[in-house]
């Protein structure tokens, strides 16, 4: 299984996009959260939200009542990235109701569903998957 940090850093980096279908990471968070709690990762370790990121979670995240695992002290939100055709190299982050807008453009898109805490910067990647004419046509 590959480590959750290597897969932020495809999220984040250069990485293309998954090939196809949805993939959660649910059970990749669960085992981080249990070696957080068994002291095996710190705060820091897992609490490492770039700027950028806590900056979108802010203005474009939308609001869950699931409370953040790590610092308990405010609920988590769900931020979604689009990379793509025409898109930036980096993704878009997309606000509430973009996501019908933009899967009716030409072209396949990978979407990335980051949980992100904006009180202890504690961030994970929750599911993938592509939307788009390519998708639709399988
Ligand atoms: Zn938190």
């Amino acid at each position: 299984m590959p480590s959750l940090r290597s897969g932020q850093q495809r999220f984040f980096g250069s990485g293309g996009p998954p090939k196809s279908g949805r993939i959660e990471y649910r059970l990749v968070r669960e085992s981080l959260l249990r070696e957080f709690r068994r002291g095996r990762l710190g705060r820091t370790d897992v609490c490492d939200a770039q700027p950028e990121l806590l900056r979108v979670a802010r203005n474009l995240g939308r609001e869950t009542s699931t409370e953040c695992p790590i610092c308990e002290e405010c609920n988590l939100v769900h931020v979604t990235f689009a990379f793509g055709p025409r898109l930036p190299a980096s993704g878009r982050a997309l606000a509430p109701g973009d996501l019908p807008k933009i899967s009716r453009r030409p072209g396949e898109l990978a979407c990335y569903v980051v949980e992100v805490c904006t009180e202890c910067s504690w961030n994970h990647l929750l599911s993938t998957f592509n939307v788009g004419r390519a998708a639709a046509s399988r």
